[in-house]
Formats: C-alpha cells, sequence, structure tokens
C-alpha cells in the first residue's frame, strides 16, 4: 500500500499507525519551533480558544504526538476522545483519500450521495435497541445536541428540557444553556435560552449522605423536581451523559439512569444520551449506555465517529425522527462525504480490531496501576470510569476539597515528560485518561510510570 507517499509532509515524517511508538524528547517541552508558532498563534488566534498543551503537532499515529521539534509524546488524550481509531488510521486515511479524489462537496440536501446513506444505515446497526432508526448527520457534538432537543420538542409538543449538573453539551446558545459550568463555557456570554431545568446528578464519590444511598436518593429528587416543578407534560426531553466527561468522568450511580429511563417511558418524555465522548467503543462497549441496558430513544454522536474528520449525528426512533417538516433538519455541510467515508473507515477499523475489546484491556491495565497510586497517595480521592475513559479525581490529602492546583500541576509536569494528559471536572480537579483504543501496551504502561513519578512530585 502506498498511500504514505501521498501523506509524506516537507520534514519527512508521515503520521498514522507506522509512526514509530516512542516516547522520545529531544528538546524542552515545549521546544523552539513550538515556542516560535506560540509567538504567531498570540498574534493570529481570538485569546478565547485555549492551549492546552504546549507544543504543536506535526505528525500523529498510533499511540503518539510527534511535535515541530522532534519530540514524540504519548497521547493519553486522543484530541478528545476523537481519534479512537489512532491518527490518520490506515481505512480512514483509504476511505477518506478516495472520497476526497472523487468530490468533496455536493451538499446532501442538493445532491445527495450513497455516503450519508450507509453511514446512517450503519449508525442504526451499531446503536443500542433494535427498534427502526433514522439519522441526522451534521458538523459538530453541540450541533446534534441542539438538533435532538428540536426532534423532541418538535414531536412532543413540549418544551421544557431537562438536564443534569455537571453536564456539558457545547458553546453554541442552546447548548451551552444546556451546560451546566459557568467558567470557562458560559460566563459572559448570556442570556441563555429557556426551558431548561437542572436536576441533580447520582455522583457517588461526592453523595452528601454517601454512595450507597445516592442512586435511589437522587433518582427520587429528579422525579420529584420534574413533576412539581416542571410539569412531566411540559417536559419534551431529559438529555444526559450516561457517563459525564467534561463534568469530570463521573460514573452516575448504578441504578440511577435506569429508574430515569422508565420514568421518562412512563410519561412520554423522549430520553436524549449524549455520548459524543462515551460513544465509539470508548467505554469498552460500543456504548456508555450499555452498561445497564438503557435504550435512549435518541443519541447524540460526534468525536469519536470518524477518526478524525469533523462528524456528528443524531440517531433515533423512526417515529421521531421522521417528525419535522422537510427543511427543518439539515446544514450546508452536515454529512459532508469526504467525512462520511472517514465515519465507514472509522467504524470498520472498530469492527475488525475489536476496539471495544481493546477498550477492556486498555482498563485492565490501567485501573490496577490507578488504584494502587491511590493507595500510596492521599492525593488522589477517587479512581473512576470503565474502559479507555479512566479518570482520577484530586482532592486535599485527608480531605474532599478538590485540588485544582495539583491537577494543574500534574498535568504540566506530564507535558514536560513526554506524556500528554487533560484535565477536566466541574471544580478542575480531575485527571482524565483518553488513550488512542489502538495504543500499545508498553506505551500505555510507560505513560502510567510518567503519570505515577508528575504525581509523586506535587
Ligand atoms: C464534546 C462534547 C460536546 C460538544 O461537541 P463539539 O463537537 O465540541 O461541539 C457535547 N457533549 C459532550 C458529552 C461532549 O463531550
Amino acid at each position: 500500500m502506498n498511500q504514505t507517499s501521498a501523506m509524506t509532509d516537507p520534514s519527512g515524517l508521515s503520521g498514522g499507525p507506522s509512526l514509530p511508538q516512542e516516547r522520545k524528547l529531544v528538546t524542552e517541552i515545549p521546544g523552539p519551533r513550538s515556542r516560535e508558532l506560540a509567538a504567531r498563534q498570540r498574534a493570529a488566534v481570538a485569546a478565547g480558544v485555549p492551549t492546552i498543551t504546549p507544543v504543536f503537532a506535526q505528525a500523529a499515529g498510533g499511540g503518539v504526538v510527534v511535535d515541530v521539534d522532534g519530540n514524540s509524546l504519548i497521547d493519553f488524550g486522543s484530541g478528545i476522545a476523537v481519534t479512537s481509531v489512532g491518527n490518520s488510521a490506515e481505512a480512514v486515511v483509504r476511505r477518506a483519500s478516495a472520497q476526497l479524489a472523487r468530490f468533496t462537496h455536493t451538499c446532501a440536501m442538493v445532491a445527495p450521495y450513497e455516503e450519508y446513506v450507509a453511514v446512517c444505515e450503519e449508525l442504526a446497526r451499531v446503536t443500542p435497541g433494535d427498534h427502526a432508526k433514522k439519522s441526522v448527520l451534521l458538523n459538530s457534538g453541540a450541533e446534534a445536541v441542539e438538533n435532538a432537543v428540536k426532534i423532541a420538542r418538535y414531536a412532543t409538543g413540549r418544551q421544557a428540557v431537562v438536564v443534569f449538573e455537571h453536564a456539558y453539551h457545547g458553546r453554541t446558545n442552546l447548548t451551552m444553556a444546556l451546560t451546566a459550568k459557568d467558567m470557562p463555557y458560559k460566563h459572559g456570554f448570556g442570556p441563555f435560552a429557556p426551558e431548561v431545568y437542572r436536576v441533580p446528578t447520582a455522583y457517588p464519590y461526592r453523595w452528601l449522605t454517601g454512595a450507597e444511598r445516592c442512586a435511589e436518593e437522587a433518582a427520587e429528587q429528579v422525579i420529584e423536581k420534574i413533576t412539581k416543578e416542571v410539569g412531566t407534560e411540559n417536559t419534551a426531553a431529559i438529555l444526559f451523559e450516561p457517563l459525564l466527561g467534561e463534568g469530570g468522568f463521573i460514573e452516575p450511580a448504578k441504578g440511577f439512569l435506569p429508574r430515569i429511563a422508565a420514568f421518562a417511558a412512563e410519561h412520554g418524555i423522549v430520553t436524549i444520551a449524549d455520548e459524543i465522548q462515551s460513544g465509539f467503543c470508548r467505554t469498552g462497549q460500543w456504548f456508555a449506555c450499555e452498561d445497564e441496558d438503557v435504550v435512549p430513544d435518541l443519541v447524540t454522536l460526534a468525536k469519536g465517529i470518524a477518526g478524525g474528520l469533523p462528524l456528528a449525528a443524531v440517531t433515533g426512533r423512526a417515529e421521531l425522527m421522521d417528525a419535522a417538516h422537510a427543511g427543518g433538519l439539515g446544514g450546508t455541510y452536515g454529512g459532508n462525504p469526504v467525512a462520511c467515508a472517514a465515519a465507514l473507515g472509522a467504524i470498520e477499523t472498530m469492527r475488525e480490531l475489536d476496539l471495544a475489546g481493546r477498550a477492556r484491556r486498555i482498563e485492565e491495565v490501567m485501573k490496577p496501576r490507578l488504584r494502587a497510586m491511590a493507595e500510596r497517595l492521599p492525593l488522589i480521592g477517587e479512581v473512576r470510569g470503565r474502559g479507555a475513559m479512566l479518570a482520577i479525581e484530586l482532592v486535599r490529602p485527608g480531605t474532599k476539597e478538590p485540588n485544582a492546583a495539583a491537577t494543574a500541576a500534574v498535568v504540566a509536569a506530564c507535558h514536560r515528560a513526554g506524556l500528554l494528559v487533560l484535565s477536566c471536572g466541574t471544580y478542575g480537579n480531575v485527571l482524565r485518561f483518553l488513550p488512542p483504543l489502538v495504543i500499545g501496551e508498553e506505551l500505555l504502561n510507560e505513560g502510567l510510570d510518567v503519570l505515577e513519578e508528575a504525581l509523586a512530585g506535587v
């Protein structure tokens, strides 16, 4: 296969799975080339776009990102749970390149094409539930969430949307309203969309009466609020992340989501599972909802769907998806053919390499080591997550007080040592681990060594 020649960049480095799988530091982090680019970035790029890692990327593949100074960093971020199949994965490059040469855009609403239909067929197969399903393809996660809300409102004739504490759903106006965090997502950007009601999340580690009572008490509070404050007949949808992402990789206490889903079904409320971060094999199953056999009416999808190309979707019950009039859904670029071809390549890769199984294996390697670190270091309050969506919550030793300063220090130390990690959490005190599902085990363990050293150093 000679696809590499087409991808080779002037430095002679091509990305993808053939990139040497090693951590290698040849300059300090950031190196001189990255610092030069950072200066240009400060002059030309809006300050509101944050920079999490101080290095500029040159190539990436498998479990590494190589920067413009030639440093090779272990990737525990996957571009925020996007490149689950690895950067420039073989099937993604092959299919997207072929599509790129054939045509780049006709607009799916103007002259439709097979790739769009094929992606919708695949989404009907892989998402939870064996009911009849249809999909609409979009560009970003936030756009998918907006459309899911539009569909639920139209189909039910109701307006209220119920969302959870610690939720993250995007940065557009409606999705800011749906998101639970002021800084940095909402601060100064109001007014926000109305008819959004927030209810408690079953967050076991921080449930005041203890983890054992969390699922039941949280479900009762949610049901009471919807019944008394919002009104079930006014409620179009309950929107939830089956495993919360930006809010801190919170796994809702077992039993909570099935109870909420049953309540919704009883009252004709549409359940929308936001699987944008947790989907596509990330948690060791195709979708995180499957863990408790919750079958949502609608699912929002993005991030891991297309190996890095921008694509998003709402997939759901055919009768709901068909409710809105023609022209009510869509968009100029939604379901771009190159992104669709990439998605077909990514889904093919997930099947062929059994990436859900790889995610479970990553958990098997990482969790015991993270737990051992937690035993030794009172800085770690909790180890949680599933598959390759794992996290540690950092606290002041001996308390549950969030420790954002230590979290930032660990992230910076990891970056300096060649490990790309991200933080998250309402309190900024959670280190999240989202390695590409194709990462090798040696690299995974080396990344954990770096993390352990960084944790011990704060
Ligand atoms: C990232 C994310 C979004 C927003 O997706 P964008 O593509 O950034 O608009 C929505 N929901 C969840 C759960 C996410 O993780």
